[in-house]
């Protein structure tokens, strides 16, 4: 599935976040950048040693949330990951939509300043964080959205998403927000 914002694309597709062909793969990391399960674990185990070595270097002090930071991509096909550090659930009175909202702008002015053509999310903090998915799917398109609309670019973002619940549920927001 997907919208036409102008000159750009917003999809969404269902799979693996390590296996897209794109400029710039988006981490769901955690604000240490220590490395774990789920979509860090895939992108660390795909891409090799290396990303794990820059983020150590570069960023001892690890990320804070709400935020994103850049390493290459090792053996991944990307020019790029960012790390993003998305808020973990507790009950949306903890500034959690707004920190969830940032991490996805932080990564989307990342892709311009970086030249990235395309991008790629999983559904950050829908796993071990625990967000709703489905207000997670009303933040991140709405702010993918704004962005395409007022920037122009990047001019490919895709959603990745894991298990069909998920799609569904990006879907179902997709669809709202075109009708
Ligand atoms: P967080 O800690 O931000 O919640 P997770 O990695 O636990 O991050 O999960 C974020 C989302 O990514 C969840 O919806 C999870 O099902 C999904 N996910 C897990 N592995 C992958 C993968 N390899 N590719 C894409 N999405 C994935």
């Amino acid at each position: 599935m997907f919208a036409l914002l102008g000159s750009c694309r917003l999809e969404l597709a269902q799979g693996d976040i390590a296996k897209q062909q794109v400029d710039a793969i988006v981490n769901a990391a955690n604000d240490r950048l220590a490395g774990g399960g789920g979509v860090d674990g895939a992108l660390h185990a795909a891409a090799g040693p290396s990303l794990m070595q820059e983020t150590d270097q570069k960023y001892p002090d690890g990320c804070p949330t709400g935020s994103a930071v850049p390493t290459g991509a090792g053996k991944l096909t990307a020019k790029f990951v960012f790390h993003a550090v998305g808020p973990i659930w507790r009950g949306g009175q903890s500034q959690e939509s707004e920190q969830l909202v940032s991490a996805y702008r932080t990564c989307l002015d990342l892709a311009v300043e970086h030249h990235c053509e395309s991008i790629a999310f999983p559904a950050i903090s829908t796993g071990v964080y625990r967000y709703p998915k489905d207000l997670a799917a009303e933040l991140a398109l709405g702010t993918i959205r704004d962005f395409l609309l007022s920037r122009q670019q990047p001019k490919l973002v895709r959603m990745v998403l894991f298990d069909g619940g998920t799609y569904g549920a990006f879907a179902r927001v997709l669809e709202s927000m075109l009708a």
